[in-house]
């Protein structure tokens, strides 16, 4: 899934000044391998991606949570999103849909509309099983 063409362009212009952008590959650190480096004294490991693709991609991160678009869902966050699709399994009521189209905005700025489109909706779901899954990976 790709990320709205406004969260693109301000994902590469934070790139583009951040220090550990490697100009010559457009890459996030020593290209596909990535390199170790300190940050507000802290260990991280740079991805090595090519920042023209990564940063478009709805779900990506900067190993350094320079990017403003990031939205880290908190403890109780993750309960309540993982009660909301634990529920829209079968059937998702109006008052689930809407909370559901806003949760999605909310956590993936995607100014998507309340729509009843069954396609639309499963995709939300799928879209929010992944910031779910993020959450458990972390
Ligand atoms: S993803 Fe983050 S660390 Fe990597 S170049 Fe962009 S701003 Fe810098």
């Amino acid at each position: 899934m790709f990320a709205p063409s406004k969260i693109t362009a301000e994902r590469r212009s934070i790139c583009d000044k951040c220090k550990y952008f490697k100009k010559k590959s457009k890459t996030c650190g020593t290209p596909i391998v990535g390199n170790k480096v300190t940050y507000r004294k802290k260990e991280y490991k740079l991805c090595g991606c090519f920042m023209d693709i990564k940063a478009r991609l709805l779900y990506s991160r900067c190993p350094l949570g320079k990017w403003q678009d990031e939205y880290k869902i908190s403890e109780v966050e993750y309960k309540e999103l993982k009660e909301l699709l634990s529920n829209a399994v079968n059937e998702v009521s109006r008052e689930e849909n809407t909370k559901l189209h806003y949760l999605h905005n909310k956590y993936l700025k995607s100014g998507v509309q309340g729509s009843r489109c069954i396609p639309c909706v499963l995709q939300i779901i799928n879209d929010l099983h992944k910031v779910v899954e993020q959450y458990e990976q972390e």
